[in-house]
């Protein structure tokens, strides 16, 4: 009997939640001083505590998981927490494709596979005597938005550098990631692909809520100026949105042209849950700052299942319960290799 597990953060309540719907027994990673926490939810099964979460590469924990038959469903945590390698290295399956998660993690590659597959992404500058117009630096990794800022020139970027080295968030300019600042309107758009049936499933949408910069409207222009803070994107929560209809197409034709990118590049492809971040324009316009090749946190405001869900699923679907269903499938047509890695 396979065991669905996930580490104790991110969307863990959503995964375990739809891994108990569809049948599965469940286990959390849990850290020790969320134990508390988490032994409130009556669908885990089980809490393998630790004391950090990189005990997972530990061969205690290893053995545990491997005895349960465990799938590890990844998420944002495992990401920021281990380095790819160390995720590469873990020999218990993984959901989807774990060597694109380094593709992720690397914003030279994260470029290159949203290149391959013509999605519209900002210019990237190779060095800070190009900026010329609005930028946005950002850190490499999945910071969430931590210590990111913008500039329009060298020496303002040079100022704002200086002082995140300072606080301790980057050592150097390699830290940082300059791109074109995309103006419009931001939409996260999530989306599970399953290789089983060949068929990609647009799930939802999110905002994301980032402190300082969606709270900054609120204080007169005039005070802004007088603020001696940089404002950073740190995420704090998620707010749905639906899209006009009329958008749906391009939203399906850029999620499967992800899809086949990522099959050429990154074997065996952009298996389960993604997400392409970004903007539209005025016009409608999508332009791709970047992409999280598992699921994301802004599914978790559709455990009961979307606006779009319900237009795939007679039943509550959440993205959680999607990857189990999908789970389940494999298991029963005897394909769990193409799902995990
Ligand atoms: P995560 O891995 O948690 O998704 P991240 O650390 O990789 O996040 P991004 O998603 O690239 O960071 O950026 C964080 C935020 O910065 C975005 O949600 C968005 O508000 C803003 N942002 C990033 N790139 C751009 C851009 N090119 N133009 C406009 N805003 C941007």
């Amino acid at each position: 009997m396979t065991t669905i597990s996930t580490l104790g953060s991110h969307c863990a309540l959503q995964v375990l939640k739809g891994a108990k719907d569809e049948g599965f027994q469940t286990l959390l990673i849990c850290e020790k001083k969320r134990e508390k926490l988490y032994k409130r939810f009556s669908f885990i099964d089980e809490l393998l505590l630790v004391d950090s979460f990189n005990d997972i590469l530990e061969s205690k924990c290893r053995s545990k998981l491997k005895e349960l038959q465990s799938i590890i469903i990844p998420h944002g945590t495992l990401i920021s927490q281990m380095s790819s390698s160390e995720i590469e290295s873990i020999d218990i399956p993984i959901f989807g494709n774990k060597w694109i998660l380094r593709w992720e993690s690397d914003r030279n590659m994260k470029e290159k596979l949203m290149l391959e597959s013509k999605l519209h992404v900002p210019k990237s500058l190779s060095n800070p005597s190009e900026i010329n117009g609005l930028v946005i630096a950002k850190r490499h990794g999945a910071a969430g938005g931590k210590g990111y800022f913008l500039a329009t020139n060298k020496e303002d970027y040079e100022t704002k550098r200086d002082k995140l080295a300072s606080q301790g968030l980057i050592k150097s300019d390699e830290d940082l990631y300059l791109q074109e600042y995309a103006f419009g309107v931001s939409a996260y758009l999530q989306y599970f692909y399953t290789p089983i049936h060949d068929k990609l499933e647009f799930f939802g949408v999110d905002r994301r809520y980032e402190s300082d910069v969606d709270g900054i409207g609120r204080i007169p222009a005039q005070q802004q100026i007088d603020i001696d803070k940089i404002p950073s994107f740190n995420v704090i929560g998620n707010s749905p949105l639906v899209l006009r209809e009329s958008l749906l197409d391009e939203v399906y034709s850029m999620g499967e042209r992800f899809v086949d990118a990522a099959k050429r590049l990154v074997a065996p492809g952009m298996n389960g849950p993604f997400c392409l971040e970004g903007v539209y324009d005025e016009n409608g316009k999508f332009t791709a700052f970047e992409f999280s090749s598992r699921i994301v946190a802004g599914t978790n405001l559709y455990v009961n299942g979307s606006p779009y869900s319900v237009f795939i699923y007679d039943e509550p679907m959440s993205m959680g319960r999607r990857i189990a269903r999908e789970i389940k499938i494999a298991n029963t047509k005897n394909q769990i290799s193409k799902i995990v890695t």
